[in-house]
């Protein structure tokens, strides 16, 4: 029985607003043929009014004390607690992620809704001694305003959630511009918000493209700020946008992180990390493993215990329990893998397995990318240095671990990072020499939790974080106040 067409439409000022103008499909990464449902291309007036609609209800937001906002961030919480295993078969429908995944995709939302409704009592400032009698000095986090957010399809409702959940404790009204490949999975998000009994105008949902939609969201002259996540190049557009318009940007973009695996690791545990991270979500994280750094010792015996795992991974559909390795996201995204395996022949890696489009017949009309290892990967080539975003990883031989720390931080990027070792001395080196804004010490690149700050180095970041307490000094300003007496 094929499933009910989803209509989703924007919702402005606590309304669900019908298309003004052309519709767009989403389909399932796993079988194209699938319409999941169909989402509105919204135009430069159907923004506007969602920034009409956030402005006004900005006004009496900020003045709800941030106790109380808590309050309705923790029912949507409990909301999405509630709806977890509905919204995780949509993620594997409309994005392909196994469900394994697409459960702890809803669970970063759940934990991020109850980690800020606690951030709602503890919005501390300081007081300070001032140099002059009879003066009181102190400060205190006021919002923003009105906050664009911007979020990319690999993580479809946690990264919503890790953007919304923090503006709004914070006292700002929020617009939420979803990618245009997973547009359902806000639009079901909408209903929680609309039931947990947000104010209206305090969340907008506009749907469409982002040269258009996105763009005159970024551009509009009457947003204070936007949160963006997505490719560094879309990012450095939006963040020279931000500069040139005067607005606060937040840009969390793409990385190419490595594990280091030395001699004196413990390789049963650096096997499990390197497949999660590097096959995890087919590859599409921004932390997702795309380069193993072995040290000589141990890089033949390391290489045969990965082939022999990534052999018995189930490359399948999205929504099929036993899949563990889902479809890529799109034809444009599996035609940019299959570029970056030419790209890497021809630079002279050698393919140890995978390397094709997966086409057998139960595959045959979804975009799938069979688990690939490369082998005689060189830090100079692109393939080891610029972002795939698939389920590829290089393998780049080491003699000693200052080479490794040197061709780990040989790219543009600085998101995550791992080091397998048993020796606390080259531990504590890689924290402090890693230019990156994550590192694991005996664990995979992936797998962040919501009360630490999340975010890179380099042309992965701006200088901010995401979640824990540092997303509050993104979404809030500093005042300073003194008081004579
Ligand atoms: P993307 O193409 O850059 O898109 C991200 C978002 O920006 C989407 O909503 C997109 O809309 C919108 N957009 C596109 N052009 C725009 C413009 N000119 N103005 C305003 N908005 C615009 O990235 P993606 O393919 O969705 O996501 C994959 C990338 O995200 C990878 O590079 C990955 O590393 C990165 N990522 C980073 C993090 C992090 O925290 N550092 C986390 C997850 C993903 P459409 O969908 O309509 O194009």
């Amino acid at each position: 029985m094929t499933a009910p067409l989803i209509e989703c439409q924007n919702y402005i000022n606590g309304q669900w607003v019908a298309a003004s103008g052309e519709t767009l499909e989403s389909r399932n990464p796993s079988d194209w043929r699938d319409v999941v449902a169909t989402f509105p291309r919204s135009s430069a007036a159907d923004v506007d009014a969602a920034v009409a609609a956030a402005r006004k209800a900005f006004k009496s937001w900020r003045l709800v004390p941030a106790p109380a906002r808590a309050e309705i961030i923790y029912r949507v919480g409990e909301l999405l607690l509630q709806h977890k295993e509905k919204l995780a078969q949509l993620i594997s429908r409309e994005m392909g992620k196994p469900l394994t995944e697409a459960r702890g995709d809803v669970q970063e939302g759940i934990d991020c809704a109850l980690y800020m409704a606690g951030e709602g009592r503890r919005m501390f400032g300081q007081t300070t001694p001032s140099e002059m009698p009879n003066k009181f000095a102190m400060t205190m986090r006021i919002p923003v305003g009105v906050c664009a957010l911007i979020t990319p399809w690999n993580f479809p409702v946690a990264i919503p959630c890790w953007k919304a959940f923090p503006a709004l404790i914070c006292g700002n009204t929020v617009i939420l511009k979803p990618a245009e490949d997973t547009p359902t999975c806000v639009h079901y998000l909408s209903q929680l918000f609309h039931k947990a009994g947000l104010p209206n105008g305090v969340v907008n949902i506009v749907h469409g493209l982002g040269e258009e939609t996105g763009r005159a969201l970024v551009e509009h002259p009457d947003v204070n700020l936007v949160s963006f996540t997505g490719s560094s190049e879309t990012g450095a557009e939006v963040g020279s946008v931000c500069g040139r318009t005067h607005k606060r940007s937040c840009l969390e973009m793409g990385g190419k992180n490595a594990q280091i695996v030395m001699a004196d690791a413990d390789l049963q545990l650096a096997l499990d990390g390197a497949v999660w991270g590097a096959f995890g979500t087919s590859g599409q994280r921004c932390t997702a493993t795309s380069r193993l750094i072995l040290h000589r010792d141990i890089k033949e015996e390391f290489t045969n215990l990965l082939l022999e795992r990534v052999h018995q991974l189930r490359l399948g559909l999205g929504t099929d329990p036993q899949t563990e390795v889902g479809p890529l996201i799109n034809s444009a995204q599996l035609q940019r893998v299959n570029h970056y395996l030419e790209i890497a022949r021809a630079e002279g890696t050698k393919v140890l397995t995978g390397g094709e489009t997966a086409n057998t017949e139960n595959l045959a009309h979804g975009f799938f990318f069979q688990p690939t290892v490369l082998d005689r990967v060189t830090p100079e080539m692109r393939v080891a240095k610029e972002e795939i975003f698939g389920p590829v990883v290089g393998l780049i031989e080491v003699d000693s671990f200052e080479e490794a720390i040197a061709i780990l931080n040989n790219t543009p990027y600085g998101l995550s990072s791992s080091v397998y070792t048993r020796d606390v001395n080259l531990a504590f080196q890689a924290m402090r020499d890693i230019e990156a804004g994550i590192t694991y010490i005996n664990g995979p690149t992936i797998g962040a939790e919501v009360h630490l700050p999340f975010g890179g180095m380099k042309q992965t970041g701006n200088g901010h974080r995401e979640v824990g307490t540092a997303a509050l000094d993104v979404f809030t300003e500093w005042k300073t106040v003194y008081v004579d007496y």
